[in-house]
């Protein structure tokens, strides 16, 4: 590798959890990294050896903080595309942002994922509540309703039944959301997918995952599921990060299905909270390969010394594990 022009920071867009790890990843590595966040306490601050606390739309200080970066990265999906459109003008921003862009929109990514020859849900662009309706009648009758742009945690999506859809009492505004129907999955897994500049993929081993009111509770490592299955998770894994010219790394949430059939739920190119098992079960997380993939370092045979279990603790469930 050759460091010489690469003497400046790692720019990470969001300061948060996600970004604080990637900013440690990459100190051990010896890379520094510069953050860009409009929260003065954003976590990641207290580790940063730059910090911008700047607001998103500001191209003028997009652009001062790009120029201070080798490369770019970010550690959540809703970033405003002309934010990212500013900064690219400067620097090359990775995983990448034709997958950051499909993540963005639900129905563009399960068109996309489609198109593969993968399976997703069924599913429909919604135009107005009579979609919603014909939806359900001629599928499972229960359904989950959800904003194409700006989910996540489960928040944008309510879950309906033709019995009681009287209880959607907001607006539907044409192609702002999608109707899935519900998945009676036996598990839920994820896939964290690596790509490097090269071209070459490997995947961590899946991983199961537990949600209550849409937000990750644990996540067990390894997931139990047959070999089959799991190698059948990695190949949809592979084959959806081969397609969308990333270097880095894409997590894929999958849901397995009673006959070990899988289905993909949505990705994500970035790191993911499924993905912290990593951190203690293997020789290198999953924020090491980010980094490493960025500054095309080597990625050694990924190691697993453990089995894991990771509970995702927020601010308001925190007492429920005391
Ligand atoms: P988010 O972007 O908020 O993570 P997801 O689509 O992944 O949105 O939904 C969060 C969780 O809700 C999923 O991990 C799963 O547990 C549940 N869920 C989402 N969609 C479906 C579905 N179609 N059928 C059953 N459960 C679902
Ligand atoms: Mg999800």
């Amino acid at each position: 590798m050759q460091r010489s022009n690469l003497n400046k920071y790692l720019g990470v867009i969001g300061g948060g959890q996600l970004g604080k790890m990637i900013g440690l990843a990459a100190a051990n590595l010896g890379i520094k990294s510069c953050f860009y966040d409009p929260d003065p306490d954003a976590p990641a601050k207290n580790i940063s050896t730059l910090f911008f606390n700047e607001k998103y739309d500001n191209k003028i200080k997009l652009l001062e903080f790009a120029n201070k970066c080798d490369f770019i990265t970010y550690e959540f999906e809703n970033i405003p595309m002309d934010c990212l459109k500013a900064v690219r003008k400067q620097k090359k921003i990775y995983p990448g942002i034709k997958a950051l862009q499909i993540s963005q929109d639900r129905h563009l990514e399960k068109s996309f994922i489609t198109n593969l020859g993968i399976k997703v849900v069924k599913y429909a662009n919604i135009k107005n509540f009579y979609d919603i309706e014909n939806f359900l009648k001629k599928n499972t009758k229960k359904g989950i309703l959800k904003t194409r742009k700006l989910g996540y945690d489960g928040k944008g999506q309510v879950r309906i039944e033709l019995s009681n859809l009287q209880k959607i009492n907001f607006h539907i505004k044409p192609n702002n959301y999608i109707i899935e129907e519900l998945v009676r999955f036996k598990k839920e897994i994820s896939v964290i997918a690596i790509r490097e500049k090269n071209g070459r993929i490997k995947t961590f081993e899946p991983s199961e995952n537990y949600h209550k009111h849409g937000i990750l509770r644990k996540t067990i490592f390894p997931a139990s599921i047959s070999k089959n299955c799991a190698s059948k998770a990695k190949k949809i894994a592979e084959k959806i990060i081969d397609s969308l010219d990333i270097v880095g790394i894409l997590a894929i949430e999958m849901f397995v299905l009673k006959d070990e059939d899988i289905i993909v739920n949505e990705i994500a190119p970035r790191p993911h909270n499924s993905g912290h098992w990593t951190i203690d079960g293997c020789n290198l997380s999953q924020f090491d390969v980010l980094v490493r993939t960025i500054y095309n370092m080597p990625i050694p045979k990924i190691i697993y010394k453990r089995k894991c279990k990771m509970i995702n603790l927020l601010g308001e469930n925190f007492n429920e594990y005391k």
